[in-house]
Formats: C-alpha cells, sequence, structure tokens
C-alpha cells in the first residue's frame, strides 16, 4: 500500500506526516481531549470475538485517537470532555468508496439517460450541485460516513476536494478527474465535461497528464463495450491510462460491468473495479485476474435500481432517507407526480405507463459472496448521486443489499471501514486504534447483530469534532 499515492491536499500530506510520531502540531493546535467512557468498540478487521471489546474506554486528543483500553485501566486526562458510551457501539466512520458530488441524486442529474431540460436545464442543476456542496458534505457526515472517493467528475471535482478540505463539516474527499470514455456524452458537456470519449492510446495519455496536474488520487476509465467495438482497440486504451497513472503512483479505477470486459480492464491494470459485474456470473479467471493485480471491487448492488424506482416514478424514501437526505434533494424526488405530461421524457413516460418489474440484484449478489469467499477485498459504495441514489443515508440501502448478499454484519463494516481505507490508500483510517485519525460514529444499537443498526448514529466523529445527525440536517433546512 505504500507505493499508492496518499490523499494529496496539503493538509491530508501534514497529517501523515504526524503518523508515525508523537503529537502533531495540528492536534496541539486543537488543544482539545475527549473521552467516550463506558463503550463497546468495535474493530473491523478482526474476526470472531475480537470484533469487539466491551465496556472499554477511548481517549481523543485533537484530532487523533490516544488510547484505547479497558475502562478500569484508561484513566480519563483530567479536563477531558466525557461522553458516556455505556450502552453504545464505537465504530470507524464509514467510508463510501464510489460517490459523485457533480450529480445530486435528482431526477435533472443525468440528461444523457433522461433528458429534463425542458423542466431543469441542465446548466442549472450543475451550478445547483456547486453551490449545494456544504450541504451535500453535511449529508454524508449526518449519516456516519466521513470519507467519500468521488470516483470521476468534471474538473471542477478537483476544486469540489479543495473546498471539502476547508470545510469542517464535510467528509475528507477523494477524487478522480474526467472520466477517460469510450462514448462520448455531449449532453453532460458544458465546457467541463466529467466523461471525455479518448480513441487512441496516445489521446488516453494526454488526458491522463492534463488531469496530473490537479493531483488526482485516482485516474477513471468508463469501459463502455458495445457490439460492433473492438476489444483489442479498446483494452490499448485503458492500458495506456494504466501505465500512466502507475507511473505517476496512482491507481486506475476501471467502470467495467461484463465479464469479459472487467476481465479486459484487469489485464490491462486495473486496480479498483468500482461497479460488480452485473449480469454474468464470475468465474475463476476473474477471481484469478483480480489476485493478480491485488485489485479491489466495489459492488455498487443498488444504483441501477435507483434509476429504474426514480425513472417510473416509484421512488420512495427509506425511513434513513426521511431522517438523513439533503431536504430539497427528497423534496424533489417526486416532480413527476405533478410535471406537465409534455415534459416528460418519451422514455421516462413509458417507464411510468409500463412499470417494468424492479428486481433484487441477483446476479451481482451471489458475484459479491463468491468475491468475499475468494478473499477478494470488497468496499461498499454507492455510485450516490446517481438519479434515485442519494449522497448520504443511501449507504444503507446498499449494505442491506450486501447482506442479502449474505455478508455478515462484520464483513458489511468492514468493507465500509477497513477495506474503504485501503481503497484510499490510507493507513490512518478505517479503525479505532491510537495514532488513528479520530473519524468514528457512536451508535445506540449494535451494528454486529444487524446492519440496520448503522443507521443508528447518536454522534459522529469527524477529524476529532462531533456532530449529531439531526443537528446537522436542520442546519441546511
Ligand atoms: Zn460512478
Amino acid at each position: 500500500m505504500n507505493k499508492l499515492r496518499l490523499g494529496l491536499s496539503m493538509a491530508a500530506l501534514a497529517l501523515l506526516a504526524g503518523c508515525t510520531t508523537a503529537p502533531v502540531a495540528r492536534d496541539e493546535a486543537h488543544g482539545q481531549t475527549m473521552a467516550i467512557v463506558g463503550v463497546t468498540v468495535v474493530n473491523p478487521e478482526r474476526d470472531g470475538a475480537d470484533a469487539a471489546m466491551a465496556d472499554a474506554t477511548v481517549i481523543v486528543s485533537g484530532n487523533r485517537i490516544r488510547a484505547v483500553g479497558p475502562r478500569a485501566s484508561t484513566a480519563v486526562p483530567a479536563g477531558a470532555t466525557r461522553i458516556d458510551g455505556k450502552g453504545r457501539w464505537l465504530i470507524p466512520g464509514l467510508i463510501d468508496g464510489h460517490v459523485h458530488f457533480f450529480q445530486s441524486g435528482n431526477l435533472y442529474t443525468r440528461p444523457d439517460g433522461a433528458d429534463f431540460n425542458a423542466v431543469m436545464p441542465y446548466a442549472q442543476e450543475v451550478a445547483r450541485n456547486k453551490a449545494r456542496l456544504p450541504a451535500t458534505f453535511k449529508v454524508w457526515l449526518a449519516s456516519g460516513v466521513t470519507s467519500v472517493i468521488d470516483i470521476g467528475g468534471p474538473f471542477w471535482n478537483f476544486d469540489m476536494r479543495d473546498i471539502a478540505a476547508k470545510t469542517q463539516a464535510a467528509p475528507r474527499v477523494e477524487v478522480a478527474g474526467p472520466l477517460i470514455s469510450m462514448v462520448d456524452r455531449v449532453k453532460l458537456d458544458l465546457g467541463d465535461p466529467p466523461i471525455i470519449k479518448i480513441e487512441s492510446p496516445q489521446a488516453a495519455r494526454a488526458l491522463v497528464a492534463r488531469e496530473l496536474e490537479r493531483k488526482p488520487d485516482f485516474i477513471k476509465v468508463w469501459f463502455i463495450h458495445q457490439a460492433g467495438d473492438d476489444m483489442t482497440k479498446q483494452e490499448a486504451i485503458v492500458k495506456a491510462a494504466g501505465d500512466a497513472a502507475h507511473a505517476a503512483h496512482l491507481r486506475l479505477a476501471v467502470h467495467a460491468t461484463e465479464l469479459d470486459v472487467a476481465k479486459a480492464s484487469l489485464r490491462a491494470g486495473a486496480d479498483y473495479l468500482v461497479h460488480s459485474v452485473f449480469e454474468e456470473p464470475i468465474d475463476a479467471e476473474f477471481i484469478a485476474l483480480m489476485k493478480q493485480n491485488h485489485a479491489l471491487l466495489c459492488p455498487t448492488l443498488f444504483v441501477r435500481n435507483g434509476y429504474a424506482y426514480a425513472l417510473s416514478n416509484r421512488w420512495q424514501a427509506t425511513p434513513e432517507e426521511q431522517r438523513l437526505a439533503d431536504p430539497q434533494i427528497l423534496a424533489a424526488m417526486h416532480d413527476l407526480d405533478t410535471m406537465p405530461k409534455a415534459k416528460i421524457p418519451p422514455r421516462v413516460a413509458k417507464l411510468i405507463a409500463d412499470k417494468p418489474p424492479i428486481n433484487a440484484p441477483t446476479v451481482s449478489e451471489q458475484n459479491l459472496k463468491k468475491l468475499w469467499d475468494a478473499g477478494i477485498p470488497v468496499v461498499m459504495g454507492t455510485d450516490a448521486g446517481n438519479i434515485g441514489t442519494l449522497h448520504g443515508p443511501s449507504v444503507f440501502r446498499e449494505m442491506a443489499l450486501m447482506r442479502d448478499a449474505g455478508l455478515t454484519p462484520l464483513q458489511v463494516l468492514r468493507s465500509a471501514t477497513t477495506n474503504g481505507a485501503r481503497a484510499m490508500g490510507r493507513d490512518d483510517l478505517g479503525a479505532i486504534a491510537p495514532g488513528k485519525l479520530a473519524d468514528m460514529v457512536l451508535l445506540d444499537a449494535d451494528p454486529l447483530a444487524d446492519v440496520a443498526n448503522l443507521s443508528h448514529a447518536t454522534q459522529v466523529i469527524k477529524d476529532g469534532t462531533v456532530y449529531e445527525p439531526k443537528a446537522l440536517i436542520d442546519s441546511i433546512h
């Protein structure tokens, strides 16, 4: 993991530099000490009885965890702020390994898939998404998500990362820039397109070079293979992007949702597959290629159903979404109820009329279980921002589907913490241990008994600052 490029903002570098040494300047500047007393500490990287330590005390100084131990033998420093952990569980902050801040989750956010420009000009939607970043950051924290990977968007994604780093109530953010794509998406091009069609290895290298100027955390390829496309030629483009990424000590993330395309991606050097293979069972060759690359995989089980529900006007907020999503987005999710018929795109009108069945993602769930059992590191991620997949509480939809796939609550939590930190290439996140950054979630129900309990946060701690989910949401009304 050391070969991987770590978080790149100056703040992140400063924090990392302090990781192996005694107190860092930043901590002293914070100056505050906090003790969570009598809590059950969950260690998602451990198995069996070791995964939970009951009646523990956790000491946080500034933005770092200083001590974790039995309450009886862990002294609370004088003057420390005490949080009563009795009857509560403390987990590492959740990490979503696949989000997009250039998309809002509402109907207007992907005109290439459903063109609502007649109702909401796309330029207005993008301007809204930029202006709304502080609220979007808050909904992530409110859901207990203290880090996210934005795995592709316009060049302004890099500005978004800077804004997040400067905003206290925001998750840590890693980013990829524009997607190196096999296809055009002209309706998304307002001058800074999130998706750029690349037709040669040389063009791929040139785009990677442009992105490197902005210090991305990943290079991302959108590997769309359509009937008649030359797979060998496409694989060469992906390999060129991958080689250029690796030469810069960056990892190659690839969208590849068919088995042959996913295999081609891995042959071309993919380090992170940002979706499952959706419709075909994976096989031994695929697992061998994943292992050969030490690749990670983010299944994104819910996102396709998000589109299906929203575009047929059957999307309903879960209780967690009602409580924790951006109220402005929630209000817009039922716009089809009142939209003039003439303005509804024909494809959407047909979906509303036909109401095609929306099935559980059975094959990708089976693939997830196979991958987990084969020892492939699986990363929880939602693809939030796509239509019907809302920033923040969509993690609870995703984790419920991972449970349905047969993962235990501990395995789901590991995918959302330990493995999320691996995806970010960081060893100072994803665990509750001395020296780690103080990103944690306090729950009033046992997350190892039921993944649904992960939505029971009473407090969310990011970088040593304590937030209450309800207060975060109330502050953005
Ligand atoms: Zn995505």
